[in-house]
């Protein structure tokens, strides 16, 4: 048994035993609308229906707000898990909300400020490097603009293409999307690529600071995972693990799409065909990370370090963050198939596969011992399941739109349900709000 389902389930009995059901604000005081899950899709919601006087509780599995928002202070200071960039901040609602509202500092990301090490373990030049890059632009916005959708993205890749157009494929695809090429369909944007405009920033203090301030106020129950949504016309009962019962007029449910797919949550009656095939169909991806402090920083004053590695796609992807929050400090990607199977690994033996990676960047430095070190499984994560959606081969866009149409009292959220910014932040706080709005327009 997992420690949190312990634990959940130490709170459901004493709860039962206490014959606590149906709790809402007060005995007095209906629920008008229940939200399942804490990250910034539910916040969103909850917040615009308490602006419009409505009574909003909102239920979390964990023990946290934030969900794919995961800020580690484990270290000393904040280190993020999960989301880390605000993407796109002239068009990100989150941008102002973060810097204005919530007085947040922001960092820009420069991604031309970077090194990418070769196979051979030497640094590409600054020509090879642009021509990768020019490369890669053209690829992603033919296949895009292809028309060929439900064609993997694995067939529009021209035969003999180099060795490092192949690492850009990595690179900027298959990490952005967190699937395989074979997996990803073409024809439709993919990631979090479309439409952004400006820059992409990062939170030194913490993107837990932005949930801080969404959450404010907002009645959030902590450790109630949601096993059963009873969705009639007339009102909706909701059941947790604990067997505690909330009951209200309307649902947004914004649990992940990853949550969805494996069926953790029944609901009564059955989902309509349409939106079981959406969840069925669309894909959930995975990006994972590796934390590693150093007692010093051996590495080049570059944002980021990309290595080519003779095993493809393994630590294909460094963010440095000694200009962000001056310490010396990696932060290691993987994605995909290559994130699996390293997850599968001990901690000790992720780590070292990961210096081992960095030594052959770097044969002729000193690399200390890490002082410290954060990892993350997403894909074992059972309130998540992976890391954010894609469209897979067989599936399209308009899932998304299918499954975020309302139904009886019921209306989903989230970044999967999301069509401008599927995947991202913005996207899952833009869905939550939508959702409210749906509701209201309801009328409740
Ligand atoms: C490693 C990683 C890196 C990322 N990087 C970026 C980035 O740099 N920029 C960016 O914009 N986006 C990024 N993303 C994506 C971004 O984090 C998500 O799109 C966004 O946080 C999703 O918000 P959400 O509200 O839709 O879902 P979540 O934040 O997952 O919220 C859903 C909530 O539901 C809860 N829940 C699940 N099951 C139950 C249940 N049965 N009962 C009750 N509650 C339940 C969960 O605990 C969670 O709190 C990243 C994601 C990951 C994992």
């Amino acid at each position: 048994m997992r420690r949190r389902e312990f634990i959940v389930q130490g709170f459901a009995a004493s709860a039962s035993l206490l014959g606590v059901i149906s709790p809402g604000l007060g005995q007095d005081v209906p629920i008008d609308v229940i939200v399942v899950g804490a990250g910034l899709a539910g916040l969103a919601c909850a917040k615009r229906l308490m602006n419009a006087g409505k009574k909003v509780v909102v239920l979390e599995a964990r023990q946290r707000t934030g969900g794919r928002i995961w800020t580690s202070r484990q270290l000393g200071y904040p280190i993020e898990l999960g989301a880390s960039w605000l993407h796109g901040i002239n068009n990100n609602a989150l941008f102002p909300l973060a810097t204005r509202q919530a007085y947040l500092r922001t960092v820009p990301t420069n991604y031309e400020d970077m090194v990418t090490f070769g196979p051979d373990g030497l640094p590409w030049s600054l020509s090879r490097t642009k021509r990768a890059g020019s490369w890669i632009e053209r690829f992603v916005n033919s296949a895009e603009r292809s028309g060929r959708s439900g064609t993997p993205l694995s067939r529009l890749v021209p035969a003999g293409v180099t060795p490092d157009q192949s690492f850009e494929l990595i690179a900027d695809v298959v990490h952005e999307v967190g699937a395989e090429l074979n997996q990803i369909a073409a024809g439709y944007p993919q990631g979090d690529g479309r439409d952004l405009k400006g820059a992409d920033v990062l939170v030194p203090a913490g993107l837990d600071e932005l949930v801080r301030y969404l959450s404010s106020g907002v009645d959030v129950r902590f450790g109630q995972d949601v096993r059963l949504i009873k969705n009639a016309q007339k009102g909706v009962s909701v059941t947790t693990l604990a067997g505690v019962v909330y009951k209200a007029k309307k649902i947004c449910c914004t649990v992940p799409l990853g949550v969805l797919q494996a069926s953790k949550i029944r609901f009564d009656p059955p989902l309509p065909a349409a939106k079981s095939m959406a969840i069925k169909r669309l894909g959930m991806g995975l990006l994972d990370k590796l934390i590693l402090q150093f007692p010093f920083s051996f590495w080049d004053p570059k944002q980021l370090i990309r290595n080519d590695s003779v095993n493809p796609g393994l630590w294909a992807e460094w963010y440095n963050l000694m200009p962000v929050i001056g310490r010396p400090v990696l932060m290691g990607f993987n994605a995909a198939s290559t994130a699996k199977q390293v997850a599968r690994l001990p901690d000790v033996a992720i780590v070292a596969s990961a210096l081992a990676e960095l030594k052959r960047c770097y044969p002729s430095k000193t690399i200390p011992a890490p002082s410290g070190y954060l990892l993350t499984r997403w894909g074992d994560d059972p309130y998540a399941l992976g890391s954010y959606s894609y469209i897979p081969v067989g599936a399209a866009p308009s899932y998304r739109v299918e499954l975020g149409r309302p139904w009886n009292s019921m209306v989903f959220a989230g970044e999967a349900i999301s069509s401008d910014f599927p995947a991202t932040l913005q996207g899952a706080y833009g869905s939550g709000d939508e959702a409210a709005k749906k509701i209201l327009a309801m009328g409740i």
